[in-house]
């Protein structure tokens, strides 16, 4: 009985005190992550940091594709924040009418693209300060920006890394501000610049909100999901680029 005892103790004491595992299954996950995508990338397309910031903007509660179909020929006219004003709030509407809540998302954009040329040079700022005090712009796009835009490690919580960090405790949290501390103490420091790519991939085409593919989760062995249906590790290999945009366009959530 007290061996027992200790022997959990010390188990305990091995794991990380934020999440669920080990230091060395937190390596081992991401080490994972790593060969099957080694270069992850964000499916929201720009061609500088101001049209980051607006496609960022522009994707609440919208799909990445959708935004992307949008912003296509946008970002050929206004791709900085005066030719934003120079389009002006209904021209801009013209451009994303089919995206949601756009009136709203048209007025924050001109309201942003003016504050960057009143306050910043027209440039987009790199501290999360001054990028949340844009309008429209929140903790969760401010930390796309400083990640995409500038390089700076960060950790937006999205829905899925939400869910991942909760669902199979690797950082539990009531709050997305409460997992992305936990998640920014608990990721090996090496894997920290791409994690949040790699979760959000892994959330949204394998450890899927409402039916997890355990079969072909490559963490299945570690995973510590109670409900998880599957414990035996896919096969590691590194995914084929087209792999990771093409199913967003199937995506049902
Ligand atoms: S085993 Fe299932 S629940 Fe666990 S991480 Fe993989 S897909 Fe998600």
């Amino acid at each position: 009985m007290q061996t027992s005892q200790k022997s959990n103790g010390a188990a305990r004491s091995r794991r990380h005190a934020r999440s669920a595992y080990s230091k060395a299954e937190l390596e081992e996950i991401f080490r994972r992550f790593s060969i099957q995508r080694p270069e992850p990338k964000g499916e929201l397309e720009h061609v500088n940091p101001f049209t980051l910031v607006v496609a960022v903007a522009l994707s609440a509660q919208a799909t990445d594709v959708g935004v992307n179909r949008a912003t296509r020929d946008l970002f050929k006219i206004a791709g900085t924040p005066q030719k934003m004003l120079d389009l002006g709030e209904e021209g801009l509407i013209q451009h994303i009418k089919t995206i949601g809540l756009y009136r709203n998302k048209a007025k924050n954009v001109i309201a942003l693209s003016k504050l960057l040329l009143d306050e910043f040079g027209g440039e987009v700022p790199k501290t999360r300060e001054e990028l949340m005090r844009l309008p429209g712009v929140g903790r969760k796009t401010a930390n796309v920006v400083m990640s995409m835009a500038f390089g700076i490690p960060t950790l937006a919580v999205d829905t899925h890394v939400f869910r991942i960090a909760n669902r199979i405790k690797m950082a539990p949290g009531a709050t997305p501000d409460a997992v992305e501390d936990n998640l920014l103490r608990v990721i090996p420091k090496q894997y920290l610049f791409h994690a949040h790519h790699w979760l959000i991939l892994h959330g949204r085409y394998t450890c899927k909100a409402r039916k997890p593919e355990c079969e072909r989760c490559v963490i299945a062995d570690l995973c510590r999901y109670p409900a998880k249906t599957n414990d035996v590790p896919a096969l590691l290999v590194e995914l084929p680029a087209q792999m990771i945009g093409a199913e967003a366009l199937h995506e049902s959530e």
